[in-house]
């Protein structure tokens, strides 16, 4: 599933990110577009599929432990790599600063219907 989530993540949209998924009517709009390296693209989506920015924080909630670390041992081994891969090994915090950061805004616009541009099927 994972390897083949990661090929089509590849063809379909090479480094551009959409923060909301096309499949889900997210705009084709710079907005929506997030620019990664191919190799940080994949790990994401390799770690949280096609769901909004507040699952995936969500998800990292449910890998944190008490301390704030990461709960590896609650995670496949290519999850954990694709974390490494996607994040510098960042800590859970880290990255859900970044998710709140980068990709939430966009988030809370689309959910209000505010965040425009046309859905292009690719
Ligand atoms: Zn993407």
């Amino acid at each position: 599933m994972t390897n083949r989530a990661n090929g089509h993540w590849k063809k379909k949209h090479g480094s551009q990110h959409h923060i909301i998924p096309s499949s889900i009517g997210g705009p084709d709009i710079p907005e929506n577009k997030y620019s990664w390296t191919k190799e940080k693209h994949a790990a994401y989506h390799q770690l949280f599929y096609n769901y909004l920015p507040s699952m995936a924080i969500g998800i990292i909630k449910i890998w944190t432990d008490s301390n704030g670390k990461l709960k590896t041992d609650l995670m496949r081994p290519r999850n954990v790599k694709a974390w490494k891969d996607a994040f510098n090994g960042g800590t859970p915090a880290q990255v859900i600063q970044f998710i709140q950061k980068n990709f939430l805004p966009v988030e809370a616009k689309f959910l209000r219907g505010e965040l425009g541009g046309e859905y292009e099927k690719k």
